[in-house]
Parts: C-alpha cells; sequence; structure tokens
C-alpha cells in the first residue's frame, strides 16, 4: 500500500502494537528500538477486555493468553479492619465480550510475544541499537537520524509514530508541554510467592487494599504474586528498597506469618500528564509519550495500545485516499480521551486507595459494596474498568 514505511520509534508494548496492527493492513512498517534487546523492565501486567478484543483481531490472542494469567474476581480489601468491601465478578461480562476476565501478564513478556510477528514479516523489521536523534520533514515524508554502533544513520519514511516512552525524544524534539503533576507517593514492586489466604481469607487473585496509612495493591500473575506498597514523601528510594524497609514492610502486612523471599524489587515515581497534540505534520504521538497517568487501575499501557488501534486506522485511511485532516481527528479523539476520561478515573481509583477521611473511606466502602451487589451496577462498573464503555475507531 505505500511503498516508504511507517518509521516507529520504540520497540516497547505500544510500538510493537502499532507495528502488529499496521502489518496487519498490510502497511509496511520499520520499528527502531535504542535498546539492544527489548525492554524488561517490571511494570505493567493488567491486559483489560478491551485490549484483549484488539488482540483477538490483530490473531496474537492466543499466545497472549497462554502468557498470561486470568483473573475473573476483582476485589476491594479494608486494611484496618481486615473486611472485604467489595468483590466484582467479571462473568457478568459473558454476554458483552469474549473475555469476561482480566489478564495479568508482565508487559515484557507481551513484547516478546508479539515480536516474532513483526520479525518474521516480510513488511516489518525491528532495529535494534537504534536511537533516534533528530528527524525532519522532506519531500512528503520525514527524515530521520538514528545513533547506532557504526555512528549516524539517516533513514526515510512516510510518518514518524512516536511510541518512544514517557521521556519521549520526539515530544522534547516538538519542544510539545507536557503539563501536568507528579504524585508524592511512589509505587514499591515487590514480587514473591506468598499465599494471602492465611491472612485474608477468601482472598482472590487482584485486590486493592485501603489503607490511609499503607494502602497495598496485590496481583497474581502466573507463577509470581506482585504486591505494590505505597511509599510516602520522605522516604528515599535507597530505604524503600532495602532488605531491611522489604522485610519490615512485609512482615507488618503479613502480619509475620507466612513466609516470603522477594524474587525482584523496583519502585516507581508516578505522574498525569497528557502532551498539548498528539500530531505535529508527519510526527504522531502515541502512548506514554503522549500521555501518562497513575497506574493504580491499570489503565496507561492499555490506553496506548488502544491508541495504536486509532492510529492504524487512520494511517489505513490516509493512505487509501481520505484526507490528511483524519490524523488532526486521531490527536484530538485520543487527547480529550486521555484527558477526560482516563485521567479522571485513575485519579479518582487512586484517590481511594488512600482516603484519609473517615467519612469518605465509609462513602467509599458502601458505593463499592452496594455497586458490586447490584447485577446492573456492577456489570456497567465493570465494563468501565474493562475499558469497554468506550468506542475505539
Ligand atoms: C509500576 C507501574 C505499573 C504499571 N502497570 C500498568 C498496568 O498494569 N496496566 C497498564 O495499562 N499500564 C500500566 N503501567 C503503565 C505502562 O507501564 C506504560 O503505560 C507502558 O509501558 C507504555 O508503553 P510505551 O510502549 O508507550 O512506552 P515504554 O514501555 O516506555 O517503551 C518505550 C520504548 O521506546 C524506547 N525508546 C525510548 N527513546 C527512544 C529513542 N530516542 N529511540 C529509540 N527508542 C527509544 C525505549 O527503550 C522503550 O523500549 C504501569 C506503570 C508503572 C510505572
Amino acid at each position: 500500500m505505500n511503498e516508504k514505511s511507517v518509521l516507529i520509534i520504540g520497540a516497547g508494548p505500544v510500538g510493537l502494537s502499532l507495528a502488529v496492527a499496521l502489518i496487519n493492513k498490510g502497511i509496511k512498517v520499520e520499528v527502531y528500538e535504542e535498546g539492544a534487546t527489548l525492554n524488561n523492565e517490571i511494570r505493567a501486567s493488567t491486559f483489560h477486555a478491551k485490549t484483549l478484543e484488539m488482540m483477538d483481531q490483530w490473531g496474537v490472542i492466543d499466545d497472549v493468553l497462554a502468557n498470561g494469567n486470568r483473573v475473573e474476581k476483582l476485589q476491594y480489601w479494608d486494611r484496618q479492619q481486615k473486611k472485604l468491601v467489595a468483590n466484582f465478578d467479571y462473568s457478568i461480562l459473558k454476554d458483552t465480550t469474549k473475555f469476561p476476565f482480566r489478564l495479568q501478564c508482565p508487559q515484557h513478556i507481551y513484547t516478546r510475544t508479539i515480536a516474532p510477528r513483526v520479525e518474521d514479516s516480510p513488511l516489518s523489521t525491528i532495529h535494534y541499537g537504534h536511537k533516534l536523534v533528530r528527524f525532519e520533514e522532506a519531500n512528503h515524508g520525514i527524515h530521520a537520524w538514528f545513533q547506532t554502533e557504526k555512528g549516524l544513520v539517516k533513514k526515510e519514511g512516510i510518518y514518524l509514530c512516536a511510541a518512544d516512552g514517557a521521556d519521549s525524544t520526539v515530544r522534547k524534539f516538538l519542544n510539545l508541554d507536557f503539563s501536568g503533576m507528579t504524585y508524592e507517593d511512589r509505587f514499591l514492586l515487590i514480587g514473591t510467592q506468598v499465599d494471602m489466604n492465611k491472612i485474608y481469607p477468601g482472598m482472590g487473585p487482584v485486590n486493592y487494599i485501603f489503607d490511609p496509612e499503607e494502602w497495598v495493591i496485590i496481583l497474581n500473575l502466573i507463577n509470581l504474586t506482585r504486591i505494590v506498597f505505597q511509599v510516602p514523601q520522605g522516604e528515599s528510594n535507597e530505604t524503600a528498597l532495602s532488605d531491611s524497609s522489604i522485610s519490615r514492610r512485609m512482615d507488618r502486612f503479613l502480619e509475620g506469618r507466612v513466609p516470603w523471599e522477594p524474587l525482584s524489587r523496583s519502585i516507581y515515581r508516578v505522574h498525569q500528564r497528557v502532551a498539548e497534540t498528539f500530531r505535529v505534520g508527519r510526527a504522531l504521538l502515541l502512548g506514554d509519550a503522549a500521555h501518562i497517568n497513575n497506574p493504580a487501575s491499570g489503565m496507561g499501557m492499555n490506553s496506548g495500545i488502544h491508541d495504536a488501534w486509532d492510529l492504524a486506522t487512520s494511517i489505513e485511511q490516509v493512505l487509501t485516499g481520505k484526507g490528511d485532516e483524519v490524523l488532526n481527528q486521531y490527536s484530538e479523539r485520543r487527547r480529550s480521551y486521555a484527558l477526560e476520561s482516563i485521567k479522571t478515573y485513575t485519579a479518582k481509583r487512586f484517590a481511594d486507595l488512600g482516603a484519609k477521611d473517615p467519612e469518605a473511606q465509609k462513602k467509599r466502602n458502601s458505593e463499592l459494596s452496594n455497586t458490586a451487589q447490584n447485577p446492573q451496577l456492577a456489570k456497567q462498573y465493570l465494563m468501565r474498568a474493562s475499558m469497554l464503555d468506550m468506542e475505539v475507531q
């Protein structure tokens, strides 16, 4: 369909999803990744039903499902009272989606699962060790320069799609505003193997545990439990990651009653930020390069993958004769979604986790409990949490 390729910067979950979406439409792509291999960082692990539906269309769903843990229950607990606040059962979505569950699969496993689709296709290549340093528009296309082991390399394409993450070189090169805020709390991720039922009988595989002092999130992946702790302002990263601090946190949480061993540990600062536009000429932003939010609801990467779906459709429309303004519409649609929907929803869910005011806690708990017990409201709640309530073109 296109003589020159679409250039994708970044082989993270969003860049590779865009590559798969474009090659499925017969569009040539070249992916450039600064790392020598795919990134290994422990970050996202939640894939929502809407995203699984896209993977189904792309023909990668079986491989992805094989690498993740299907979770059919979403629970909220009160840590101080050690009480179940609400239990949502995803089976209520069984008439709405082929995927009435959420999948827990680390993002570095997702990228490794879909990368072969891109590497094996005659329409695409992944170039590792290529760091984008600058670009410019020329001759109805785009020229981009990459730093490589062999020096500076120049490539040409029709569009440059920035999936180069929160520190996006493309966004900075374009001098785009990325305003928003940074949270005081950081997220400490501990990978371990632990049976939570000894402390919280009846606890399911995914749990948000409210606590005004120290909230906790528990996510069960295949063969690993990921425990996420709030790290308050005033505690340094070094302290939070030290053996003594991890032992103190875990023993307090598990009441010293359950054996555990830290298999991995990492800490993240989290933000809510949206770029001022997702399009400047032939440069298009998506994923974390365009928007970041606090990860408590597991929506950052998912919404980035939805950007990829939308952008692939938009690029196809331009290449098959629709006007170029389709790409402005991509920018407006996805930017207002990031601002009005994802940002508001994730901020609310995050505020709920550590609510300090006893009245606010009572209200939160009774609202959640009532919602979970009313089938119509529970369905609406899970449609929203699964990102099924939104249309992606
Ligand atoms: C603790 C934590 C938990 C999270 N949990 C979830 C979750 O459960 N669900 C969810 O939806 N989201 C979650 N997120 C958010 C999720 O991790 C990100 O939204 C996701 O990684 C964004 O993917 P991306 O491909 O846009 O960017 P990235 O994953 O950051 O990938 C960008 C890629 O671009 C490459 N790159 C950067 N600059 C250049 C350059 N100049 N040239 C070439 N290559 C370049 C990088 O090496 C990298 O491989 C979480 C985030 C954190 C911090």
